[in-house]
């Protein structure tokens, strides 16, 4: 069984200034810990050939797949609101791009998979804790039907790695629809390279929006869907940690796991990274983040958008303002659905606003409070029963008058509010034990958060919320 992966490799056609040509560094001795068989075929390619010996080289980097072409790609970005002007793929490889069977071009990229021109002081691995944390947040994503890169397979290196501890090594196997970020565009932006800026700019309408006109138009688009990106982030309680612009995926896929997690407890101000002192990237604030990286990526396009630059500007900052509109119907549309509401009126905005008040005033559990508005038990996961009866009761009015049956409300409620979301304390276990060698924690959990709305049988200890004990508050970021 030989491996044959169907390389096309549009991003390596492009200017030698985006990227820098290398291979990935080998490892000592690559482990195989998991293949995501499902997206291996979804890719056309052999599953089965990608857990044999030679299969598992590739996936660690230690032996080139026939048709690749591997780089690291350059890009820069604003860190927490700071500017560094040059980032780049500091320890991931794009092995190339492919057509997959649905004929949509994907990225296949080695993350952990050694030194690169880009890596500054880094040492261009990752250790297996965010591996994963990557692998099962991702993945996770996907199942709740949001916009995500995803896992295509897990190996140990059989090497150490050097952080806080010494760890052991891992490579991800990321596939995405392109990396293209907000920082790619602020790369050339920085540098006045406006013959790079458009090739980049006809390369993204052509690869993710095809249908857009004009750069205005492509600016237009990629803020409508960043909108109901963290629109649906949001409806899921998921913060993402490190929304930098270098972090901000131009066709609006959620990209880089680091310190990112579930809320169990809500609170709007909720932060898990350990780096995010001010809290920037708060849970509610990061629609207000997205329009910053927005805006970035406006000032990016200006140079293309004609000769006339105070107009240019006009026509970019009015773009920019549309993003609280389209996130606010997004933001309604979800948590209706979590009500069970399919009409719109008026004070929706109110009816939710409560009950997220009453939810923050004891940190009750995200995902039951809501899940348990479709399962009956939604009061169960709360202390103010009486606050909570008062706002049922509102519900409850509200509910009687839309057309839609009690039953169709309720599947549409179970359609919205999963009941499985990787809980940060089982991330954590599944992270502990695999650490330890047993990787049957981290198996499980994958396999359980592929139906977070429809949870098998046996997996209601997983919806249990961390007692005070195991609750994770504080996330690392991946490095
Ligand atoms: P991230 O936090 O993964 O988005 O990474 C931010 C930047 O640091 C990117 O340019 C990464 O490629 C780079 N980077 C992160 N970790 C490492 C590492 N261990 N070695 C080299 N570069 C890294
Ligand atoms: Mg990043």
């Amino acid at each position: 069984m030989t491996l044959h992966i169907p390389f096309d490799n549009a991003y390596a056609a492009l200017p030698d200034r985006f990227y820098a040509r290398l291979a990935p560094t080998p490892v000592a001795a690559p482990g195989l810990i998991r293949v995501n068989h499902a997206l291996a075929q979804e890719l056309g390619i052999d599953p089965a050939a990608l857990e044999t010996p030679e299969g598992v080289a590739v996936l660690a980097g230690n032996a080139v797949p026939a048709g690749a072409d591997p780089l690291a790609q350059a890009y820069a970005g604003h860190q927490f609101g700071g500017w560094v002007p040059q980032l780049g793929d500091g320890r991931a490889i794009l092995l190339g791009d492919i057509i997959d069977s649905n004929g949509l071009r994907r990225d296949i990229q080695l993350k952990g998979a050694g030194r690169t021109p880009f890596s500054r002081m880094g040492d261009g691995r990752a250790w297996l804790g965010p591996v994963i944390r990557e692998y099962l947040v991702s993945e996770a994503m996907h199942a709740l039907g949001i916009p995500t890169t995803r896992a295509l397979a897990a190996v140990t290196t059989g090497e150490q790695v050097l952080r806080e501890a010494v760890l052991p090594g891992a490579v991800l196997t990321r596939v995405a629809s392109s990396h293209i970020r907000v920082g790619t565009f602020q790369y050339f932006a920085a540098r006045q390279d406006t013959e790079a800026l458009r090739t980049l700019t006809e390369h993204v309408i052509a690869r993710h929006y095809p249908e857009a006109t004009s750069p205005l138009d492509l600016l237009d688009r990629v803020i409508a869907r960043q909108a109901e990106l963290i629109a649906a982030w949001m409806a899921v309680g998921f913060i993402h940690g490190v929304m930098n612009t270098d972090n901000a995926h131009v066709a609006r896929e959620t990209i880089d796991y680091g310190p990112c997690a579930f809320v169990d407890g809500y609170h709007p101000d909720t932060v898990f990274s350990s780096i995010d002192q001010f809290g920037r990237y708060a849970y509610a604030r990061q629609p207000e983040i997205a329009v910053w990286n927005m805006a970035q990526f406006a000032s990016c396009l200006l140079p293309l958008m004609g000769e006339d630059t105070e107009a240019a500007i006009a026509q970019a900052t009015e773009a920019v303002h549309r993003f609280p509109g389209l996130y606010q119907d997004a933001w309604l549309r979800r948590f209706r659905a979590k009500l069970g509401l399919t009409e719109a009126r008026d004070d929706d905005g109110a009816l939710i606003h409560d009950l997220l008040t009453l939810m923050a005033a004891e940190r009750a559990d995200f995902t039951n409070v809501f899940r348990g508005l479709a399962e009956g038990n939604a009061r169960d996961w709360m202390r103010d029963r009486d606050g909570f009866d008062a706002w049922a009761v509102r519900w409850q009015a509200r509910r009687a008058a839309e057309a839609a049956t009690p039953d169709a409300q309720e599947a549409a409620m179970r359609a919205a509010s999963p009941a499985l979301i990787p809980r940060n304390h089982r991330v954590e276990e599944a992270i502990q034990a695999a650490v330890a060698g047993d990787f049957a924690p981290f198996h499980r959990l994958t396999e359980a958060l592929g139906s977070p709305f429809d949870p098998a049988p046996g997996t209601d200890d997983l919806r249990r919320p961390p007692e005070p004990d195991e609750a994770v508050t504080r996330t690392f970021c991946g490095t």
